[in-house]
């Protein structure tokens, strides 16, 4: 089978790149960008996660019709490509036109580079080359593949943070005669096209995930090009009925994954619907995760929430998580919902705000044998699950405000400091915090591993390899030995420096400035 090859950037470094474009007016203009890879079950997605800008006196012959980079611009590309193992990607625009295609010069010159960067790069790496439109609507990419030495097209660009944006080289039409979203289409700012073009996954179809499920099949999601996967491990309880609301006597016994998944075909015939019956310790489903453009959490566990925030940072993927509990006290009870968005790279993760408490998530993550021993040793408090309290109206306030920030998200109503949404039920009260990013996080600070794909973030940073290793090289000609080279790098350093290899810091701030605009 064929895989599809997917570009993605955050809204951050877009706008960046947008801003660079049209500054050049009419002039066409040009910028590199490294990025890394991750793998899923049909696609190859290229994560964006450093761009480099070009200053005016590095770009050469800058016309209506044609830029070229300056030698340096290329060796400092290149050379960073090469240092990083990264996979380097060379983007320029065509403001003469809406629908861009790549001239015959860019053919030549692209399959040269391609050729030439591919002795140099590690062999997961290779290059990319995208074309932009005018005001950057439309666009034509393709990635070299390294096995059969051609280029193949990545019909799919996906920026993500908020809003979403989904552009796609031949978006499908709507493929269904009357149009159930009628009613959607009249409110202000809504974008129908958008919803459909989405990549969802759903982790955990209980109480607060069927919910969800319901809504997102409801909205159109996975109508279109886009997709809305879940996955749940259980099976249907009769405790579970009052909470699910598509879920009958007879669905005892089956999978939640199934009875959700048949829910979906019946309510939305042609849906792009898919629900596994698997955890997220899978490897299986974390790939299909690493593709979504959406992660929704409601899973009832710290172990899950760990490999969801673990997911959804390294692919740059934007995490609701949801969650709502029930904690008895003497005479009365607490009753909370908590909702909290994730936007990599901009805003801080479910460690910097303290969602996720490593203890219980190790227990959450052991094996059940691993589990038996340990309570046989009296490490764990009780095997058998004590079950614990739920009703659905709880339930319902918690995914639907998690709906209501999911949608914010997507259109880009701006999230800032109302990321994290608290619900007492008792106080009749919500309340909105900001969760800024935690520059010691271990998962999305300075030393963590903001879209770095399916990459291990460097221990060191690589500037000060010996033999040779790190020299600047431009058509197969060393152009700067070692020694010199930190110096080159270093007259660089606001756009790079080495501690923002595996991160987007740099990124975070940018889309920080962009939010108090
Ligand atoms: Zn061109
Ligand atoms: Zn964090």
């Amino acid at each position: 089978m064929d895989r599809k090859n997917v570009i993605r950037l955050c809204q951050g470094d877009f706008g960046v790149m947008k801003e660079h474009f049209q500054a050049a007016g009419k002039k066409e203009s040009q910028v590199f960008a490294l990025c890394s890879r991750a793998t899923s079950e049909r696609c190859n997605i290229y994560i964006c996660n450093r761009l480099i800008i070009p200053d005016a006196d590095e770009l050469r012959n800058q016309t209506s019709a044609s830029v070229e980079p300056s030698r340096r611009l290329q060796a400092i590309a290149y050379g960073l490509a090469y240092e990083t193992g990264s996979c380097c990607l060379d983007a320029h625009d065509h403001p003469f036109t809406d629908s861009p295609h790549f001239s015959s010069i860019d053919d030549h010159h692209g399959r040269e580079n391609a050729r030439y960067l591919a002795q140099y790069l590690p062999e997961r790496a290779t290059t990319i080359m995208l074309v932009f439109g005018k005001d950057l609507k439309d666009f034509e990419c393709r990635v070299w593949d390294r096995a059969s030495s051609c280029f193949e097209p990545a019909e799919r660009l996906e920026i993500l943070g908020s809003p979403i944006q989904i552009l796609e080289v031949e978006p499908q039409l709507n493929i269904f005669g009357e149009d159930p979203y009628a009613r959607h289409r009249i409110i202000p700012g809504w974008e129908q096209g958008r919803l459909e073009a989405l990549k969802v996954f759903i982790a955990g179809l209980g109480g607060n995930g069927s919910l969800v499920w319901q809504d997102l099949v409801g909205l159109g999601v996975g109508r279109n090009s886009g997709w809305l996967k879940g996955c749940d491990p259980d099976v249907l309880e009769a405790s579970n009925l009052p909470r699910i609301p598509y879920a009958c006597p007879r669905d005892v016994g089956r999978s939640k994954a199934a009875i959700a998944s048949s829910y979906a075909h019946r309510k939305s015939p042609g849906i792009k619907a898919f629900c596994y019956q698997a955890g997220l310790e899978s490897d299986t489903m974390q790939r299909i995760a690493a593709e979504a453009n959406v992660i929704i959490g409601a899973v009832d566990n710290d172990g899950g929430r760990k490999i969801l925030n673990r997911l959804s940072v390294r692919n740059m993927i934007p995490l609701v998580d949801i969650r709502s509990e029930i904690i008895p006290a003497e005479s009365s009870y607490e009753a909370v919902g908590q909702v909290q968005i994730v936007i990599p790279g901009k805003t801080g993760c479910l460690m910097c705000s303290g969602m996720i408490d490593l203890s219980e998530a190790a227990l959450d993550l052991l094996t059940e044998d691993q589990r038996q021993a340990r309570a046989a040793m009296g490490y764990v408090r009780g095997t058998g699950e004590t079950p614990t309290p739920s009703v659905i109206h709880l339930n319902g306030v918690a995914s639907n405000l998690g709906t209501s920030q999911f949608l914010r998200l997507v259109f880009g109503e701006g999230l800032g400091g109302r990321e994290f949404l608290h619900y007492d039920r008792q106080k009749c009260q919500l309340v909105a915090a900001s969760v800024p990013s935690n520059l010691d996080c271990p998962v999305c600070g300075l030393k963590g591993y903001v879209g770095c794909g399916d990459e291990l973030p460097a221990v060191e940073p690589p500037e000060k390899e010996s033999q040779g290793q790190s020299s600047l090289i431009l058509d197969g000609v060393v152009i700067e030995e070692p020694s010199k080279h930190g110096g080159e790098l270093d007259s660089k350093k606001p756009r790079r420096s080495p501690e923002r290899r595996h991160n987007s810091k740099h990124t975070s701030d940018r889309e920080r400035a962009a939010d108090r605009e």
